[in-house]
């Protein structure tokens, strides 16, 4: 089974080179589905976080996102404690993931992970892929296509690693500068040349 991982800044487009690469064949291991299904109500994150900041549950017991979000990446210090209440279990489930896709005789597994480099899990992966596109433009297409404001969406794109460390790890990476087909077409490339000739 190869393992690529999928990462970029937030808005460089791995969902839909992930997308991509699942209708060529691959199995997808999303990291943020992942993310939200271990705060559900009723799994220990969720009381965690509860505990660590300030008024993060709505009414019915489900995760605030909006507002753990604007607690958590105001400040280096509450993002890290974040990272230390959801990644252990983030980790915990995609590990049973690849493993019940190696069971189940997959021959491409893609892990779509924002956080790949910066939480130094390329080891876990045979091909790092990068998807890369300018911070201005990243803003942009979060703002129109998201609806995050801006001021989110560039205090996000801080909290992640720089372009240059990201682009520095990646065994390729695709420009998403461009349109949306210009980026299919280079996935298209990668599954028929790289993957195919692993
Ligand atoms: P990520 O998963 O890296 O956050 P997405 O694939 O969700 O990024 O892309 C972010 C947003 O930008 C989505 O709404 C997507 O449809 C849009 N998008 C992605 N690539 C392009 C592009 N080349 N041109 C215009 N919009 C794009």
């Amino acid at each position: 089974m190869w393992k690529i991982g999928v990462t970029g800044g937030i808005g460089s487009g791995k969902s839909t080179v992930s997308q991509r690469l699942q209708d060529l064949g691959a199995v997808i291991i999303d990291a943020d589905k992942v993310a939200r299904e271990i705060v559900e109500p009723g799994q220990p994150a969720l009381k965690e976080l509860d505990a660590a900041f300030a008024g993060v549950l709505n009414e019915d017991g489900t995760l605030n996102r909006a507002e753990l979000a604007r607690q958590a990446f105001a400040t280096p210090e509450a993002t890290e404690k974040l990272n230390s209440i959801t990644h252990p279990r983030i980790r915990e489930r995609t590990n049973a993931l690849f493993a019940q896709a190696e069971q189940a005789g997959e021959d491409v597994v893609v892990y779509d992970m924002p956080l790949l480099i910066e939480n130094g899990e390329t080891s876990r992966v045979d091909h790092v892929l990068v998807v890369d596109a300018p911070d201005e433009v990243r803003v942009r297409r979060l703002v129109e296509s998201r609806g995050l404001d801006e001021s989110d969406a560039k205090a996000r794109i801080k909290a992640q690693i720089d372009r240059e460390s990201r682009l520095a790890a990646a065994d390729t990476v695709l420009d998403n500068g461009g349109t949306v087909d210009e980026l299919l077409a280079q996935v298209d490339q990668f599954w028929s040349k790289t993957v195919a000739n692993r």
